[in-house]
């Protein structure tokens, strides 16, 4: 933004986006052609989403060109900002869009996945909710099929409908072999180089949940025989996992 006002005010009308693909924090956009913004099509509905919607235009497309004090031209700036993330998220799925935004992809303009186990897989922006307003953007990754918060403090307060909730998938659809192979590598606990038997963990987790619901049924004077039964059931399934253990070493380990 500061950037921006320093320009003298000719250059202000010319390259609006430029300047917006180059601002720091909005490394995850591409920049949208001029025939797609200038397409009435492209942007059915989006008045109504946007404050001085005419204005904001007038300046994405370049031809801004409106006398008004500094509050006006800042509130003019924001809806700007605003309509072109809103375009955006149509962009991206038009074959121009997806080939642009591969090309960041492949760049890792959106960051690497920070699980250890996904060697640095590439990630892309996305959205939890195509309506504006509702959560901010998040960072997917293919490998691993998990989301992350973008890194930056910068990035993590884009608006996640400016790619919405469809993009990511569909770059996948159109360009199938940039599908990564799927994590199959777990990290496995070990102590000292003996695996944590994660069926036991499990078994010592569900038991003092169980233990927890009685208390609270106890206190809400729920009596209905359950124990009884619950407890049988609770032996059983340790003698289960007793025989599924089979090594008493590793099912020792547990126990610390
Ligand atoms: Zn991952």
């Amino acid at each position: 933004m500061d950037d921006f006002n320093s320009e003298t005010d000719s250059d202000y009308t010319s390259y609006w986006r430029d300047w917006f693909i180059s601002s720091r924090g909005n490394e995850y956009f591409c920049e949208i052609d001029e025939e797609y913004l200038t397409d009435r099509f492209n942007l059915t509905g989006l008045n109504t989403e946007v404050q001085y919607y005419q204005h904001a235009l007038d300046l994405v497309t370049d031809v801004f060109d409106f006398d008004c004090d500094d509050d006006m031209r800042e509130a003019i700036e924001k809806s700007a900002r605003h309509l072109y993330g809103l375009v955006h998220a149509r962009y991206i799925v038009t074959t121009r869009g997806l080939a642009k935004m591969l090309e960041k992809f492949k760049k890792s303009d959106f960051g690497k996945c920070p699980r250890v186990l996904c060697q640095s897989q590439p990630l892309l922006p996305m959205g939890q909710s195509d309506v504006p307003n509702t959560s901010p953007v998040k960072l997917y990754c293919a490998r691993c099929e998990d989301l992350y918060n973008p890194k930056s403090s910068r990035h993590a307060v884009i608006d996640g409908a400016y790619f919405g909730t469809s993009f990511h998938n569909i770059l996948f659809q159109v360009y199938p072999a940039m599908l990564p192979p799927k994590s199959q590598r777990r990290y496995e606990p070990r102590v000292f180089g003996f695996k944590v038997h994660a069926a036991a963990s499990l078994g010592r987790w569900q038991s003092d949940e169980r233990e927890r619901m009685k208390e609270r049924l106890r206190q809400a004077r729920v009596e209905t025989g359950f124990e009884e039964e619950d407890e049988d059931d609770e032996e059983e399934e340790l003698e289960d996992e007793d025989m599924e253990v089979g090594d008493g070493f590793e099912g020792a380990m547990v126990q610390q």
